[in-house]
This record gives C-alpha cells, sequence and structure tokens, in this order.
C-alpha cells in the first residue's frame, strides 16, 4: 500500500470495494469496510478503514454507507456514433419482410451510412447524445467509438471528430477506432480490392496525421472483407502507428483471430464461430476476447462462442453493448452483464471483470484503470446494492448513486452532464 499523509481531493469512506484487482484473492477482489483516497485524479490509497491515517485531511468526505463501490465501467466496443433509425426496418423483419427486400429498398446498413453522409457535424453529434447519455448514466466512464458509417473519408473524419466533440462535453474518456474497413459501399461494387486500397492509402493517414484514431478495426467476414484484405489495413495501421482490433468470427470461422494475434490486436470481438486454433492463437497472445451478446440476441443467433474453452485456457473476456442501429441498438452495459450470464453462462463476476479490468485491456487502458488499484485513474461508481452479483443479475433500475470520473464527483440524477 502507498503512503499517505495530510491533504488529499476526497475520502470515499464506509464502502465495500469490488476492486476487481485479480492480486486480491477472490472473485472481485472484496475488501469490506473500506475507504478509497483519491488526490489529483488518482487513487491515492485505499484498505480497510479501520486502517485510515489519521492525520488524513480531505477536501470532501463521503460516506459510501456501506454501498459496493466498483471500477468506472467500460464500454469497450461501440458504433454510438450514427444519424437515422432503423425500427422501421425492425418492424419490417417482423412483418415477414426479407433481408434482401429490405436491403433493395435502401434498407439495411446503408440506409445509416446514407443517413450519416448527409447530416451536418452538430446533428451527428445531437443525435449521438442520448445514447452516450444512456451509457454514462449507468457508471460508464469509457467507451470506444468506431467510425464505419461515413465508407468515405469525409465522412469517417465526421464521424470521429463527432466522437472527439462528445468526449469534450461529457464527463468520460472515448478510445476512438477507425473502422472504414466495415462493410463495402455501393460507390465500390463488386472492388473491394479498390475500397481496401482507398481505406489504406487515402483514409488512414489522414486519420492518423490529425490523431483521430488510436486503433484501426476491420470487418473480417463472408459477407465484408476478407483475411487478405484485412491484413493489407493491418500493415498499414502498423505502419502509421496505430493499434489493430478485429470484428471477427461472428457469422463464420474466417480464422481472423489468428491474424489478429499475429498483429497483437487488442480485441478480437463476436467470436461466436471461434474454432481451437483460434483459441489456441488467442491463449497464446495478449489479445482480448470481446463477447457481444447485443448482437447475438438482437439477430437470435443461436450458435454461442466457446465460453467454456475461452474460460479453461485463461483468456481475458471482455462484453460490450455493439451498440449500434442494426444488430444492437441497446444502450446498456447493465443489460449486456446481463446477457453475458444469461445467455453465455458467463458468472456475475466474469461480466462485471468483462466491463472493467478485460475490456481496460480491450482498449489498451489497462495500466490505468479498469481495477481499483493505487496508483490507477480515479474512475469509480457506487452502487445501492448489496452484493456485486447484483450488477448483473437484476436490471431493477439501479443507477449508480455516485460516478468518480478522474476523480471528479459525479452525483446521480441531480449532476451535470456537462464537465
Ligand atoms: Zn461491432
Amino acid at each position: 500500500m502507498t503512503k499517505i499523509t495530510g491533504n488529499c481531493d476526497l475520502l470515499i469512506n464506509n464502502v465495500h470495494l469490488a476492486t476487481m484487482d485479480p492480486d486480491v484473492d477472490s472473485h472481485y477482489g472484496e475488501i469490506l469496510n473500506a475507504a478509497v483516497v483519491i488526490h489529483e485524479g488518482i487513487i491515492q490509497w485505499l484498505g480497510s478503514s479501520d486502517q485510515l491515517p489519521d492525520n488524513l485531511q480531505p477536501e470532501k468526505t463521503i460516506n459510501g454507507q456501506g454501498q459496493w463501490l466498483t471500477p468506472g465501467l467500460i464500454d469497450c466496443h461501440t458504433h454510438l456514433v450514427y444519424a437515422g433509425d432503423r425500427s422501421r426496418e425492425f418492424e419490417q423483419r417482423l412483418e415477414g419482410v426479407s433481408y434482401s427486400e429490405i436491403a433493395r429498398q435502401g434498407g439495411g446498413i446503408m440506409s445509416t451510412v446514407n443517413a450519416t453522409r448527409q447530416c451536418s457535424l452538430d446533428q451527428l453529434i445531437e443525435q449521438s447524445r442520448p445514447r452516450l447519455e444512456a451509457l454514462i448514466s449507468e457508471g460508464v466512464t469509457t467507451v470506444e467509438i468506431k467510425s464505419g458509417y461515413g465508407l468515405n473519408l469525409e465522412t469517417e473524419l465526421k464521424i470521429l471528430k463527432a466522437a472527439r466533440e462528445l468526449e469534450q462535453q461529457y464527463p468520460v474518456r472515448i478510445e476512438k477506432t477507425f473502422l472504414g474497413a466495415h462493410t463495402l459501399p455501393p460507390e465500390y461494387s463488386g472492388k473491394a480490392d479498390e475500397y481496401i486500397q482507398t481505406v489504406c492509402e487515402e483514409m488512414l493517414p489522414v486519420v492518423a496525421e490529425e490523431k483521430l484514431a488510436s486503433s484501426v478495426d476491420v470487418f473480417c467476414e463472408n459477407i465484408a472483407f476478407n483475411l487478405q484484405q484485412t491484413e493489407q489495413v493491418f500493415q498499414k495501421a502498423k505502419n502509421l502507428g496505430l493499434r489493430v482490433k478485429l470484428h471477427a468470427e461472428q457469422l463464420s470461422d474466417s480464422q481472423g483471430t489468428q491474424l489478429a494475434t499475429r498483429y497483437k490486436a487488442l480485441s478480437v470481438d463476436h467470436l461466436e464461430y471461434l474454432g481451437d486454433e483460434g483459441v489456441n492463437a488467442l491463449e497464446n497472445s495478449t489479445t482480448v476476447a470481446t463477447l457481444l451478446p447485443g448482437a447475438f440476441y438482437f439477430l437470435r443467433e443461436t450458435r454461442l462462442p466457446p465460453i467454456d474453452k475461452l474460460r479453461a485456457s485463461g483468456i481475458p473476456m471482455a462484453l460490450a453493448t455493439d451498440l449500434n442501429p442494426g444488430t444492437s441498438p441497446l444502450a446498456s452495459l447493465r443489460l449486456m452483464m446481463n446477457m453475458g450470464c444469461t445467455l453465455f453462462g458467463l458468472t456475475p463476476s466474469e461480466a462485471l471483470a468483462g466491463v472493467t479490468r478485460n475490456a481496460a485491456r480491450a482498449v489498451g487502458l489497462q495500466d490505468k484503470m479498469g481495477i481499483i488499484r493505487a496508483g490507477y485513474q480515479a474512475d469509480l461508481a457506487l452502487w445501492p446494492v448489496q452484493n456485486p452479483a447484483s450488477l448483473a443479475a437484476t436490471l431493477n433500475g439501479e443507477k449508480p448513486s455516485l460516478t468518480v470520473f478522474e476523480g471528479r464527483v459525479l452525483q446521480s440524477m441531480t449532476r451535470s452532464m456537462n464537465r
């Protein structure tokens, strides 16, 4: 434990900690009847309340009244910046209209691309706001946002700029990912290799130059881009000093996971069709397996990701919303924790690790956040629950009674959403 004396900005006392620190030997890394001391945005000390130094002089003290304190939640895979609405399509599908007919009428992903291309930066920010606010209201302090509904340079940049603008307006950290290789735009129909060339030579250098993203993602799938095209994007990203991640094995085993681990990907995401070779590749890598139960649920898929094998191999599993208009319009990380347990068979502590410790790893921030530990960022959420398993087990409207972002306290309900 770090030694502390004297002044500090914030003391949170009389709480139970779910530190999620693997060095604390229990499911949730629990410390009961505990306190956390925060100074200059960093966790300075934590431990049993009765070991608090006598001479501590906090600027502000919060009595946690026996509630549970967790790390701030991290949604490590979203597409939350987009324009338009696809609920009419949802309705049509349930009325029996086929996917291909909907696509022929201009529906599907292209309707989102068209709406996103047509709106201004300000309109895009306005439309994305409620989704980000919904996540923040659930104790989310870090969100990954991907581009990918522009599919041309101008609109891809607009999406990433909207994400950057949102980060300036809200108490949340936004990790931006360039997903130009999301799907083939109609202008390049039948010319996927040419589009990948455009992504690599015209889009990626600008994204890197303007520092609009720290990672690059590709949708590697039989309906999107193949292994060779994926590798071209990864190679270019690597040359530009950007990290990579991958939408992999969602609808088939394309072996994208093996490729991604060779490029030291932060994460591979979806994984319903992940085979044994993919599991082996992950076991010998630092890449996180990110599970997206919202898309599995919304598409009414039946093939489950190989959770038992991932668990047995000790591969870190993250959970995320995949928040997007077509296949996971579900802005609730708590719902994903619940679905991770009910649909995929995670335990509640695995679900919480999936949105804290392992999600931090999936965005490359595992040395700064995702656990409650001295020296880490003071991003925290205080929950009015009697047991941390509640966070995955129940959806009874429990919101954090307060969230701490970079050491600053944001009160629930009445708190200002602005920084
Ligand atoms: Zn996705």
